[in-house]
């Protein structure tokens, strides 16, 4: 429901939808700062950038995460079809995360035509039907990456993917999160698994919350994530020893291991970490900051060889990680981030100069200085202190007597001094400045 406060004559103020938040121009510094330096990390990786819409057909999404996941079964966001839509049955959600959208349009646009090996990246919000949360929002961002194609089964990409990941949080200023790994093998080795972990959970199904007595039956590595104390427990007692893996599959684990090493990434191995969806095969890893409480996962990837195939493309593998953006700055020293301010200030010493400086202030954006003018008729104390406040490094300024001689006033902010330039000279000085 919306919140609706009543003011004064009961005009109602609507409040953003619960678990969404405003980034507001200041947190913009550090959201542009974060996007910078993604986009610089991932084409030094050779990624590139890749949008889909907001939303797909509900299926996408059921097909690919799997029934049984949390997202599909709780979390989808459906659109109201109306008008045209509403003769039509199929049903469109909103994108709880970027992998399947990413996959279907590989698919659909015959990509792997292309290119042996697509190397993708995205940062977009995400939208997920969530009780909100601190770090947990029904609208939030990730920055992710998804490589595809007939060349992606190298373990070597799975650890440049890994290590993309941990190199961004560090770019981005997370210093302290553990890079947690595992790997469930092939979709044989994942059934083998799962009967695996139905002997060894045995004679203590009842002893599970109900729901994983469900999910014991329907998709037994759910147990493994339940949050629940006497679900933990059992998952505590468990031996992981990878004999569930073949031979193939514990050589591709030592490989991209053996991968890591050689960069010297530090992980931990985690038998027990599993992700929440079907399509993962192979590698998983989850990158987390234990200061971040309860929800402490900062990013998460892995290997999915099969999920091109399942959404009916061609036989290829792939690998990918996404990190949540709201999450990340949790996780980050509140640094600063310099803002950037304009460059010039104009004044205008009254109204009637307005015109001449209006013509100036333009003269200067379109050479890309960027400069700001107060469209108030206030004194020059008042215009020169929030020439101050803008940070500009000139002021420029037209009074009456500049306006009689052609010229504007420049007062250099940073050492004070003051020169007049007659407005034709106006250009060397932008030729000066132009980056
Ligand atoms: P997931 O696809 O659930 O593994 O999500 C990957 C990352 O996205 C998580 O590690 C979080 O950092 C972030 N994330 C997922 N869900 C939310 C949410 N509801 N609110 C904020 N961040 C989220």
């Amino acid at each position: 429901p919306v919140k609706v406060k009543k003011i004064g004559i009961m005009k109602k103020i609507i409040s953003a939808p619960r678990g969404t938040t405003d980034i507001l121009p200041e947190e913009a510094i550090l959201w542009q700062f974060m996007e910078n330096e993604a986009r610089r990390q991932f084409f030094s990786y050779g990624y590139q950038e890749i949008r889909t819409p907001m939303f797909e057909e509900t299926e996408l999404f059921a097909r690919s995460m799997g029934q049984t996941s949390d997202i599909v079964q709780k979390q989808m966001l459906n659109l109201a079809a109306q008008g045209v839509d509403a003769a039509t049955d199929s049903s469109l959600s909103l994108r709880p995360e970027g992998t399947a959208a990413i996959v279907r349009s590989y698919i659909e646009n015959n990509l792997d035509k292309r290119e042996r090996l697509s190397k993708f990246f995205y940062i977009a919000p995400m939208f997920r039907g969530e009780r909100p949360q601190k770090g947990r929002l029904r609208q939030f961002h990730q920055i992710g990456v998804e490589a595809i194609g007939p060349d992606s089964t190298s373990p070597y990409l799975d650890a440049e993917i890994i290590s993309l990941s941990v190199l961004l949080l560090q770019k981005l200023g997370v210093n302290d999160f553990i890079l947690k790994l595992n790997t469930l093998g092939t979709i044989e080795d994942k059934n083998n698994f799962s009967q695996y972990l139905r002997k060894q959970i045995g004679s203590r199904v009842s002893d599970l919350c109900p729901d994983c007595q469900n999910r014991y039956e329907r998709n037994v590595f759910r147990v493994l994530d339940c949050k629940n104390k006497s679900c933990k427990e059992i998952v505590k007692d468990l031996e992981l020893n990878y004999s569930y893996l073949s031979e193939t599959s514990r050589r591709y684990y030592e490989s991209v291991k053996a991968a890591l090493d050689s960069l010297g990434i530090v992980y931990h191995q985690q038998p027990d970490l599993v992700r929440g969806l079907d399509y993962y095969t192979h590698t998983v890893f989850e990158l987390s900051c234990n200061r971040l409480g309860s929800q402490d996962a900062l990013g998460a990837g892995g290997r999915y060889n099969h999920l091109v195939q399942e959404l009916g493309g061609p036989e290829v593998g792939a690998v990918g990680f996404a990190l949540g953006m709201e999450r990340i700055i949790l996780a980050r020293p509140p640094e600063e981030i310099p803002k950037s301010k304009i460059q010039v200030y104009v004044i205008a010493l009254g109204e009637r100069f307005f015109p001449r400086a209006f013509q100036l202030l333009q003269l200067l954006r379109e050479n890309k200085i960027a400069a700001d003018m107060n469209f108030s008729d206030a004194g020059l104390k008042s215009q020169m202190r929030q020439a101050n406040k803008s940070g500009a490094d000139f002021v420029m300024m037209i009074g009456e007597e500049e306006f009689i001689n052609g010229m504007a006033t420049v007062k250099n902010m940073s050492n004070g001094s003051q020169e007049q330039i007659s407005l034709d000279k106006i250009q060397d000085f932008i030729n000066e400045r132009k980056a």
